[in-house]
């Protein structure tokens, strides 16, 4: 096992500019409960007003979020007149609207799980729950405690380390910090008898030259020098005590091949620099904040100034990997008893990767409607939060009933 490494979390400033967050849009509107239970019937209840600018979820996390609510009375008026603009520039389909032309890889998990439940999700992200509480459709108990789970397998690896930052670029600084520090451990790993491990990786790209663009973090990378293999590990966790059936693993053997073709891509210098700044609208001539530039400076990356410098960093240095990922798994843990672990090695699919993305696009870019799922698929909506509303669950049975009137 490897020294703990370092792992670095940017601490946003108090003061935000709304304009450039990159955070998915619900439309500008703040999103209310939207599926209610009136005299036996489901009531959906349409967005209220616009209330907020952006909401920043996709780049920060909550408290993050709390802090940029707090600063919003501080808003002055031409950076709002700014967000305006940018909102109409933007065009209008789920990849700018939702998710301002950046999806995360489980946005295409789960659009393959159901296409029609992510629109949902867009469109109503809280339910009422059994008890009667208004709840983030996401916020369930077994995924909170995924997530923690997550954070333990990290830690045991890793020390996390904070890094103040004043502006977004800092932010992005910092996470290709991470990238750098991970790569670059591989790269001057002097154990030739022992794997290298580094987790939490983030990661970017557009696959194949195409035109959706994602980011993600990869749970685990590993290398072993006595094979030259590199492997792409994702962490899930269970409920029971059995193996996922094939239907389950299907979505995370996806998202572990995209994860290997990001990474891949990287590796081999495909990536192409002006989209990743554009993508993410971040000024790549900035200077860095002090606390960021002092951090590369302390890990040994002198010449760091500015977003551009460190991002050719990481393109000099994933150039320099001596292989390409060969493997890719997937490890199950039990969430009561974390001795429990059943692990899936795969091979990749490439072909099926590129006809998943070339079936998935035009429906980010408003060229198709949503599709809900097959009929051997139904069992989904057994799930599924928004089975009561559902119009494409409601004209497949029609269908069916039609169908079955006939042959009648
Ligand atoms: S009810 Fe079925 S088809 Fe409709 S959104 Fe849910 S899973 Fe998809």
């Amino acid at each position: 096992m490897n020294e703990r490494q370092l792992i670095f979390e940017s601490v946003l400033p108090s003061e935000l500019d709304p304009s450039r967050f990159s955070k998915p849009v619900i439309d500008g509107v703040e999103q209310p409960l939207t599926i209610t239970l009136i005299a036996g019937d489901n009531v959906v209840q349409q967005p209220v007003e616009k209330k907020l600018a952006a909401s920043i979820e996709d780049d920060f996390d909550d408290d993050e979020l709390v802090a940029f609510a707090e600063n919003l009375e501080n808003i002055p008026p031409e950076i709002l007149l700014k967000e305006e603009k940018q909102k109409k520039d933007r065009p209008n389909n789920p990849l700018f609207k939702y998710r301002r032309g950046v999806l995360s890889v489980s946005d295409l998990s789960a659009q393959i799980w159901c296409e029609q439940q992510l629109t949902y999700k867009f469109l109503y992200p809280f339910i009422l729950n059994d008890d009667g509480e208004i709840k983030r459709v996401d916020d369930k108990p077994h995924m909170l405690r995924g997530t923690s789970l997550h954070l333990e397998r990290e830690l045991e690896i890793q020390i996390k380390v904070t890094i103040e930052c004043k502006t977004r670029e800092d932010s992005y600084g910092v996470r290709l910090l991470n990238m750098i520090q991970g790569i670059h451990g591989l790269l001057t790993w002097n154990k030739p008898n022992e794997r290298y491990i580094t987790r939490e990786m983030p990661i970017f790209g557009n696959m194949y030259g195409g035109k959706l663009y994602f980011r993600g973090i990869i749970d685990e990378i590993n290398f072993d020098p006595r094979t030259n293999q590199l492997e792409v590990v994702e962490f899930k966790t269970r409920a029971s005590r059995t193996a996922p059936k094939a239907q389950q693993t299907y979505t995370h053997e996806i998202q572990v091949n995209i994860y290997r073709t990001l990474l891949d891509e990287l590796i081999q210098g495909q990536v192409d620099k002006s989209l990743y700044f554009q993508r993410f609208n971040l000024e790549s001539t900035m200077l860095l904040s002090d606390s960021v530039k002092n951090e590369y400076n302390q890990r040994g990356f002198t010449n760091v100034e500015t977003l551009e410098n460190a991002f050719d960093l990481l393109v000099k240095l994933s150039f320099q990997m001596p292989t390409i990922t060969t493997n890719g798994a997937i490890e199950y843990i039990l969430q009561s008893d974390k001795t429990w672990k059943h692990r899936k090695e795969f091979e990749r699919d490439e072909r099926h990767l590129e006809e998943l993305l070339i079936k998935s696009e035009p429906y980010w870019l408003s060229k198709r409607q949503p599709q809900g799922v097959d009929i051997e698929d139904a069992y989904k909506c057994q799930w599924c939060d928004y089975k009561d509303i559902c119009t494409w669950r409601e004209e497949k049975s029609n269908e069916f009933s039609r169908k079955k009137r006939r042959l009648n």
